[in-house]
């Protein structure tokens, strides 16, 4: 029987902690749930941030995940602005910036990931920016309007969906890849190669193998100069290069971490009382027998609600398959599982036609995952079917 408890305090306030104080209130929670965010904006999506948003298409309302009056009316204590310090659960409780203690006799954490720095010379220049908040894509904005030419730095899902925004902007983009083609780990070669066909046909010019080695200029970015000794000319430089997960209160807890913060299938920390989801939870999947961790939106909003039934008394093992989807260059692109390089890959379709394109990635007869481009339909069946057959394992 699950012990009863009066407050909960959720630590992270994006999807997953927005996603999970609704869902705390909505399946009848009655006590204190406060939602604790560092940043001073109430819970936003961020997809728009590298696609519409940046492309000036969606404005700051509308990547609220819930308008502010439904904090209210469920009676969900917002803390902005302000970071969490330290967890206490000896106490029961947990620190605010400025030494304020507030109780939390349930902490569910959800403080995402940072972006990874890249640690070359020049990095510290004006005009070298990141991509994870809404402040760096109002940046970004910025640097379209001022028309200089902008050199993106890692192919993964950030880099290339910036690069495609920005060329849709008719800005002067260099995409620069540490590998041969762009999301190739997510995509699998063949659909990574098209993208890359995408880009330069949009306008991107694209450097394969040639990683950022350092960047020039006095106080602002002048120029990027690549493995090969050359220097590109630059007003501004993206950094893609992947994220790293906010750990930092979960290790000074002593909670157990390693490459995110390890979870049960149920979403509970090795202290019982500490619950984590989202992009910073690293759990047991049991579909693809191995530990995940998920920077997906999906997920990101799926665990959420589950831990919160976990918390609640529900033991359900959390095993959603891996679902997300990309838009660049009018494409949209979803990812079902793990495609993995080396899978034998099986296309149906074509990706020029207006039909679309479906690759179903399969290891020793087993499908481990699938990618489509604008194929929504066939790409769901796909996920329907490794589910169920996860299901019954
Ligand atoms: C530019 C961009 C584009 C994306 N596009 C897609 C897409 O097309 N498809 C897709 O599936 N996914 C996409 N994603 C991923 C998706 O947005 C994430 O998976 C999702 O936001 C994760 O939610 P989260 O709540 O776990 O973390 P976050 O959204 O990162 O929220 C964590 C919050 O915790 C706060 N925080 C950190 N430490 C503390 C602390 N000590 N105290 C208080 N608060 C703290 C942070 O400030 C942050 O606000 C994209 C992500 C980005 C950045």
């Amino acid at each position: 029987m699950t012990e009863s408890f009066e407050s909960v305090a959720i630590v992270g306030a994006g999807l997953a902690g927005a996603s999970a104080a609704g869902t705390l209130r909505e399946a009848g929670f009655d006590g204190r749930i406060r939602l604790i965010g560092a940043e001073t904006h109430l819970p936003y999506e961020r997809p728009p941030l590298s696609k519409d948003f940046l492309g000036g298409g969606v404005s700051k309302e509308q990547l609220l995940v819930h308008p502010a009056e439904a904090y209210a009316e469920r009676d969900i204590e917002l803390v902005l602005g302000r970071a969490a310090t330290r967890l206490i659960p000896g106490e029961r409780a947990i620190e605010l910036e400025g030494g304020e203690r507030v109780a939390a006799d349930r902490v569910l954490l959800c403080t995402g990931v940072r972006p990874r720095t890249v640690g070359v010379r020049g990095e510290q220049l004006n005009g070298v920016h990141y991509l994870r908040d809404l402040e760096h894509a109002e940046a970004l904005r910025e640097v379209v309007k001022r028309g200089v030419p902008v050199v993106v730095a890692g192919e993964g899902f950030i880099g290339s969906e910036v690069a495609s925004t920005l060329a849709e902007q008719g800005a002067d983009v260099t995409l620069l890849m540490g590998d041969d083609l762009p999301m190739k780990l997510a995509l699998g070669v063949e659909a990574a190669g098209w993208l890359l066909e995408q880009h330069r046909s949009h306008g991107v010019k694209v450097l394969p193998q040639s990683p950022l080695k350092a960047i020039h200029g006095f106080d602002q970015v002048e120029g990027v100069e690549v493995a090969d000794g050359t220097v590109l000319p630059a007003g501004a430089v993206v950094i893609g290069i992947g994220s790293v997960p906010v750990a930092d209160l979960a290790i000074e807890a002593g909670l157990e971490v390693g490459d995110g913060v390890v979870v049960d299938v149920t979403c509970r920390t090795s202290i019982p009382e500490i619950y984590a989801a989202g992009d910073l939870a690293r759990f047991p999947s049991q579909a693809f027998n191995r530990q995940l961790r998920v920077e997906h939106w999906q997920n990101a909003q799926k665990q959420a609600v589950h831990a919160v039934r976990s918390m609640l008394g529900h033991d359900e093992p959390y095993d959603e398959i891996p679902w997300a989807w990309s838009e660049q260059h009018g494409k949209r692109w979803e990812i079902a599982g793990l495609p993995m390089l080396g899978n034998d890959v099986v296309r149906t379709g074509d990706p020029d036609s207006d039909e679309g394109a479906l690759w179903v990635f399969s290891d020793e007869g087993r499908v481990q995952g699938a990618v489509a481009v604008n194929r929504r339909r066939e790409l769901r069946a796909v996920l329907r079917a490794m589910a169920k057959e996860a299901a019954a394992v």
